[in-house]
């Protein structure tokens, strides 16, 4: 029975508490009551909390942690690019060549109103056909047909496409974007960067606002089962924002967003930054310094290697160059930080990185903000002076540790060469330089899972089991606080979630077995129980 005068909890875990707190980092128990945490502690601590109505779980040697969270996401665009009409051809789902060619052919038929795929990657399915205009009028003479990059970082169209686009040759570059040309200036169908990437895509992405309490229910159910609690949206539309407010006040979401709004040519939002709650909560404004490594305009001081895959990619010897100059991510920068927004920069490339830091290191001169958080995303080829660099102006790195796994192989022996290949995703020389790194899968670009990204970041093995750049491997504690407090400091949420304290809200993931008492091999493979989100279980069963 609960103390008198003391409110009893709704529901207590007895197991393996790992909290990310560290004044207290392991428990025995912790108790919810109305959504957030009542108690944290040994037996003693919860025992006076347990009412008849109280729900008591022993969880034996099952581990509880913070939710997980994932710094940087795309929750919006999964959910739409995961659906129909959108056709899934991304590697994890189709491995190979010919099988992809015949899903694009199978869906040309399918589709007589036009059709879009997604995660084309020729670095992953090894033959694929070089995407030129004539093939893809070649398959798809009548109808539209848009192909989508796993990268997200280049659509290819065919005529039909451009024309019902509205793109001709006269169609400008739009700013941080570009479309391909031929040498008589006619498009040659393809696209790079959001912006162009949009003029292509966006009419199905914007036919999905309709249908978002459908498609992204499917995709919180996807989050919750790999554990994750909390999510950002770093391409956030406002186009999307009606919908998403409607949504999340009917109670269906189970995972809490955090948007950063794409940058646009007013420099404005139509919003005040930390609008919103708990819940959902734009804390933030996002550019893209570069490109991505998998297909050439990462920005990067060393070039592309001589190998059979770069001949075929036609990037022997090149290197990509960024999307800005450093005064113009200083000019789009500025009037959002004047705003107070937290600025976030996707930066592959150290030469990406340079353009940032450098243009930042000016805005903060000229307006100091204490503990601003200003983010860089994937990092890959950051160096530990660039991370130095970077804590000094308090600027924070988010960084994709996934590429290690899927693409590790691939940035040795196809793309960099030893050295750049194995020392790419540096999260020791991060952590070593004073950063306070988080973890991302970007999904859609490789599938959410927080444990995998664990793993990576512990192991370093790539998909043939090599390890890559040993010296680079940092400890499970580490890692999970990448997954947890470390992203929710990320997304300015680091008083509310991310730990296992009282009065944060109890969002958790419960897992089969503590990974810090696992071999770092076993990590990936560990099974999650249940995810809990405000005291409510969202995936699994607590018994
Ligand atoms: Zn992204």
């Amino acid at each position: 029975m609960g103390k008198k005068g003391t409110k009893t909890a709704d529901l207590v875990l007895f197991g393996d508490v790992v909290t990310m707190d560290d004044t207290r980092p392991r428990a025995r128990a912790v108790a919810v009551r109305d959504g957030r945490i009542a108690a944290v502690g040994d037996d003693a601590a919860v025992i006076p909390l347990i009412g008849p109505a109280t729900v008591t779980v022993d969880l034996g040697r099952a581990c509880v942690l913070p939710g997980f969270i994932e710094a940087h996401g795309h929750p919006l665009y999964s959910a739409v690019l995961l659906a129909e009409p959108v056709v899934d051809i991304r590697p994890v789902t189709i491995a190979d060549a010919e099988e992809v060619v015949e899903a694009v052919r199978k869906a040309v038929d399918e589709h007589p109103d036009g059709t879009v795929l997604n995660g084309w990657d020729p670095l992953l399915q090894r033959g694929l056909p070089e995407p030129t205009r004539a093939w893809l009028n070649s398959v798809a003479p009548d109808t539209s047909l848009v192909i989508l990059h796993n990268s997200g970082h280049v659509a290819f169209f065919n005529d039909v496409a451009a024309r019902e686009a509205g793109l001709t040759r006269d169609a400008p570059d739009p700013e941080g974007g570009s479309f391909g040309r031929e040498r008589s200036g006619e498009l040659d169908g393809s696209a790079f960067e959001a912006p162009a990437v949009m003029a292509v895509a966006g009419k199905v992405l914007a036919g999905a606002v309709t249908r978002l309490p459908e498609l992204l229910s499917a995709e919180c159910a996807r989050m919750n089962a790999a554990g994750v609690t909390t999510t950002s949206e770093m391409a956030f539309d406002p186009n999307f924002r009606a919908a998403l407010t409607a949504f999340s006040r009917s109670g269906a979401l189970t995972t809490r967003l955090r948007l950063y709004e794409m940058s646009n040519p007013q420099r404005a939002s139509e919003v005040s930054p930390g609008v919103g709650n708990d819940l959902v909560r734009q804390v933030g404004i996002k550019i893209w310094a570069d490109g991505s490594p998998w297909v050439g305009n990462a920005a990067t001081s060393f070039p592309y290697i001589d190998s059979e895959v770069t001949r075929a990619m036609g990037l022997v010897g090149t290197r990509g160059k960024t999307n800005y100059t450093e005064d113009e991510v200083l000019e789009i920068s500025r009037p959002y930080f004047e705003k107070g927004w937290q600025i976030s920069c996707h930066a592959n490339g150290d030469d990406a990185v340079t353009v940032a830091l450098d243009a930042w290191e000016r805005m903060l001169a000229d307006t100091p903000r204490d503990d601003h958080r200003l983010r860089l995303e994937h990092v890959g080829a950051m160096t530990p002076d660039q991370f130095r660099r970077a804590t000094e102006l308090g600027v924070t790195c988010s960084m994709f540790i996934d590429h290690l796994y899927y693409w590790g192989d691939i940035l040795v022996d196809d793309l960099f060469g030893s050295e750049r290949g194995t020392s790419w995703a540096a999260a020791s020389s991060a952590i070593a330089m004073g950063q306070r790194i988080s973890f991302h899968n970007d999904a859609p670009v490789t599938p959410i899972n927080p444990l995998r990204n664990i793993a990576d970041a512990v192991t370093r093995r790539t998909r043939s089991g090599r390890v890559l750049g040993p010296d680079e491997r940092i400890s499970v504690l580490e890692a999970l606080r990448a997954e947890t407090i470390n992203s929710a400091w990320h997304l300015h949420s680091d008083d509310a979630i991310g730990a296992i304290m009282p009065g944060m809200h109890a969002d958790f993931v419960v897992l089969s077995a503590n990974p810090l008492l696992v071999e770092p091999d076993e990590i990936a493979d560990l099974r999650i129980l249940a995810t809990i989100m405000e005291g409510r279980t969202v995936f699994g069963k607590l018994r």
